[in-house]
C-alpha cells in the first residue's frame, strides 16, 4: 500500500506521541470509577479518533474523506477510531440511517467489533452523563436556566460589532437554577418555554462564547430512549462530553466548527474542575471539508433531491453517495486513492469531479476483467463463412484475454459465426476522414477474429442501414501463424448474434450539468443536468449472463460496467456504467 502522505494532522499526532502525551496518565471515565459514567474502554490505544456521523441522513463522498482520515490516523498510530452516532437530536434521526450508515463505512473497509474492544458508540447512551455534567455546571455557577424568548436571546446576543446584553434571569441562584433545571426535565415546562445557558462572557468577541445554549425542551421520541427524556443537550454541548467520556485524544472536524473550540475547551476544563472529567482532555482539529465539483455534498439537499424524486432514491447511481456510487460501481478502492491524492489541508477548495472519476478509473483498469458489448447493435453478416449441411452457420472459438496486463488470469472463449452484432458506429457508408473501421470496400480487423472486407449494406426505406454484408479472409486468424499477412487500420468489437446476451444497460452521466450547482442566486434544482441516464438494450458476450451482482468489467472501448446489485437477478443481470474510459467532460 501507498503510505499516506503526511499532513499537519499526522505532524501533531506524532508531536503529542513523541511526548508520551496519552499513554501513561490516568483517564476520564476509567472503568469502577463512580464519578464517570464506564464506556467500558480499557487503555489498549495510542491516540483514539471518532468517526461521528449524526444518523439523520446518508453518508456522502465528503464522509468518505472523514473516515478515511480518522480510521487511517487510528490505523497507521496504533490507535482506534470510533463509530460513534452522534445521535442526541430525536427529531431527524432514524434506525434507516444508522443502518445505512453501519453498511457504508463497512464497505469503505472499516469495521468495529475488531480486535479486544468493540468500537461502535452511540452518544445518547451518555444522556445521563450529559445531564449530571449540566447540574455539575449550575453548582458551581456555571450555567443558567433563562426563560427569555427565542427573539429577546437573538437579539441580546448582539452581532460581531456590538457586546451581547445580559439576560435577566442570568444571576438566578444556584438552588433556583437547579430547580427550574429539575423541572425542565420533569416535564413541567413547554417546549421552547426556557434553555440552560452556560454561563460564559456577553461580551466575548467570539459569539459561541456568549451564554450559549446546553440544554432545550423538547418533546420527541428519541429512537435509541424513547419517551425518557423531554430534554435534549444541544449539539455544542453533547460533543465535547461524548470525546472526552470515550477518551478520544484528536477530535478532527471540519473548518466550521473552529469558531466553537473555545466552548468546546471551556466545557471540558470546567466539567474537569468538577471533578467530573480528568486530564488529559481531548483536543479538537479542524481540516477543509471536501467540496467537489457537479455534486451537491450536504445532506440537506440530499434529501431535497430524494424526497422530491428527482433520482430514485438514496442509492441512486447517480447520487455522492456512499449507497449511490457503490450502485454505480465506485469501489472502496477508488474512494482510498482519491482521499490520499487530495490529501488533508486547513484550505478549503474545490477538487474537480474528474479527479474522482480518474481515481475510480485507475483502480477499475488494474482490478476489473476485459468483456465485449456492443452497445448500439447494428448486424454484420459474413456472406462466405461456412454453413453446416442443415443450413445454420458453424460457429468456431475465438479467445479474448480477460485482461491485458494480467496475462495470468488467461484467455476466455467466445463465439464466432455468420452472424454478428457490431456498434452501427463501426460502419459509414460514406467514410469521413481519418475513418479506419468498415466502409464499403474497407478492410477491418474482428478483434480476436478474422480480417473482413465490407461488401456493401442494407437500408430500410428511410435509408437507414440495417444490415452490413462482409467477407472474411480465412487466414487472418487472430493467433494463427500469418493472421498478420493482411495489415489493417481499424480493429472492431462484435458478439456472435447466436451467442449473444442480450441486457440492460444504464448509461449514467452527471446529475448536474453545472461545476457548481445553486451558485449565485440559483435554486440548485434547476442545474439539473435532464439527460443524466440513458437506458439502452445491448447485445453482450455469452459470459455476462453469470456476472454476479457488483463485478465490474471494462467492456471494451466502452468503459467500466458494474452489474447492478439491485435490479440483477440471476442469469439476468443489468449493467450500470460507472464510468467512460476517458474524460467525455474536459473543455
Ligand atoms: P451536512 O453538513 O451535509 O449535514 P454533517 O457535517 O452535518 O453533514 P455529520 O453526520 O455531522 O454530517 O458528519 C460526520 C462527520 O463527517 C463530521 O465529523 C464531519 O466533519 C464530516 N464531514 C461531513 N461532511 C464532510 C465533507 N464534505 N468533507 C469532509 N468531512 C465531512
Ligand atoms: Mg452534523
Ligand atoms: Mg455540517
Amino acid at each position: 500500500p501507498i503510505p499516506a502522505a503526511s499532513n499537519f494532522i499526522r505532524a501533531i499526532i506524532e508531536k503529542d506521541l513523541s511526548q508520551n502525551k496519552y499513554v501513561t496518565k490516568k483517564w476520564a471515565g476509567s472503568p469502577g470509577d463512580a464519578a464517570h459514567q464506564d464506556t467500558g474502554i480499557v487503555d489498549t490505544a495510542k491516540i483514539r479518533t471518532r468517526f461521528p456521523p449524526e444518523p439523520n441522513g446518508y453518508l456522502h463522498i465528503g464522509h468518505a474523506k472523514s473516515i478515511f482520515l480518522n480510521f487511517g490516523l487510528a490505523r497507521d498510530f496504533d490507535g482506534i477510531c470510533h463509530l460513534r452516532f452522534d445521535d442526541t437530536n430525536p427529531e431527524k434521526e432514524s434506525q434507516e440511517y444508522v443502518d445505512s450508515i453501519s453498511d457504508a463505512v463497512k464497505w469503505l473497509g472499516f469495521g468495529w467489533d475488531n480486535a479486544n474492544e468493540t468500537n461502535l458508540y452511540f452518544a445518547s447512551n451518555y444522556f445521563d452523563f450529559m445531564y449530571r455534567a449540566a447540574e455539575s455546571l449550575i453548582e458551581n455557577g456555571h450555567a443558567y436556566v433563562d426563560e427569555q424568548s427565542a427573539d429577546e436571546m437573538r437579539i441580546n446576543r448582539g452581532t460581531l460589532t456590538e457586546a451581547g446584553k445580559d439576560s435577566p434571569f442570568r444571576n438566578r441562584t444556584v438552588a433556583e437554577n437547579l430547580a427550574r433545571f429539575r423541572e425542565m426535565r420533569d416535564g413541567k415546562h413547554a417546549d421552547g418555554s426556557m434553555v440552560l445557558r452556560a454561563k460564559i462572557d456577553m461580551a466575548s468577541p467570539n459569539i459561541n462564547m456568549r451564554d450559549p445554549a446546553i440544554y432545550r425542551v423538547r418533546r420527541a421520541h428519541h429512537h435509541n430512549t424513547g419517551d425518557q427524556w423531554c430534554i435534549y443537550p444541544m449539539y455544542t454541548f453533547a460533543h465535547p462530553i461524548e470525546d472526552a467520556l470515550e477518551r478520544i485524544t484528536h477530535s478532527i472536524c471540519t473548518l466550521e466548527f473552529e469558531d466553537q473550540r473555545p466552548f468546546y475547551d471551556w466545557l471540558l476544563l470546567r466539567l474537569a474542575e468538577g471533578g467530573l472529567l480528568a486530564e488529559p482532555l481531548p483536543k479538537q482539529y479542524e481540516f477543509a471539508r471536501l467540496n467537489l465539483t457537479y455534486v451537491v455534498l450536504s445532506k440537506r439537499k440530499l434529501i431535497q433531491l430524494v424526497e422530491e424524486k428527482h433520482v430514485s432514491g438514496w442509492d441512486d447511481p447517480r447520487l455522492p453517495t456512499i449507497a449511490g456510487a457503490r450502485r454505480r460501481g465506485y469501489t472502496a478502492a477508488g474512494f482510498k486513492l482519491f482521499t490520499d491524492r487530495i490529501g488533508v489541508s486547513k484550505a478549503d477548495s474545490w477538487i474537480e469531479y474528474s479527479i474522482l472519476e480518474d481515481c475510480m478509473r485507475e483502480v477499475l483498469n488494474t482490478d476489473a476483467e476485459r468483456r465485449i458489448a456492443v452497445l448500439d447493435p447494428i448486424k454484420l453478416v459474413i456472406d462466405n463463412y461456412p454453413l453446416d449441411s442443415d443450413g445454420k452457420s458453424q460457429s468456431e472459438d475465438c479467445f479474448a484475454p480477460n485482461h491485458p496486463l494480467k496475462p495470468e488470469l488467461g484467455k476466455r472463449t467466445v463465439q464466432l459465426s455468420k452472424e454478428l452484432w457490431i456498434e452501427r458506429e463501426d460502419f459509414m457508408e460514406t467514410p469521413s476522414k481519418g475513418f479506419f473501421r468498415l466502409t464499403p470496400e474497407g478492410m477491418v480487423r474482428l478483434r480476436y477474429g478474422y480480417v473482413v472486407k465490407c461488401t456493401g449494406c442494407e437500408k430500410d426505406a428511410d435509408g437507414n442501414v440495417t444490415v452490413v454484408h462482409c467477407e472474411y479472409l480465412p487466414d487472418t486468424k487472430s493467433g494463427t501463424p500469418g493472421s498478420d499477412s493482411v495489415k489493417v487500420k481499424g480493429n472492431i468489437h462484435w458478439v456472435s448474434v447466436a451467442h449473444a446476451y442480450e441486457a440492460e444497460v444504464r448509461l449514467y452521466d452527471r446529475l448536474f450539468k453545472e461545476a457548481h450547482p445553486g451558485e449565485g442566486d440559483k435554486d440548485f434544482l434547476d442545474d439539473i443536468n435532464q439527460n443524466s441516464v440513458q437506458v439502452i438494450t445491448t447485445q453482450l458476450e455469452l459470459s455476462l449472463k453469470d456476472a454476479k451482482p457488483e463485478e465490474s468489467f471494462q467492456f471494451e472501448r466502452h468503459g467500466y460496467f458494474v452489474a447492478d446489485r439491485k435490479d440483477s437477478v440471476a442469469g439476468k443481470p443489468v449493467f450500470n456504467r460507472t464510468v467512460t474510459l476517458k474524460d467525455a467532460w474536459q473543455k
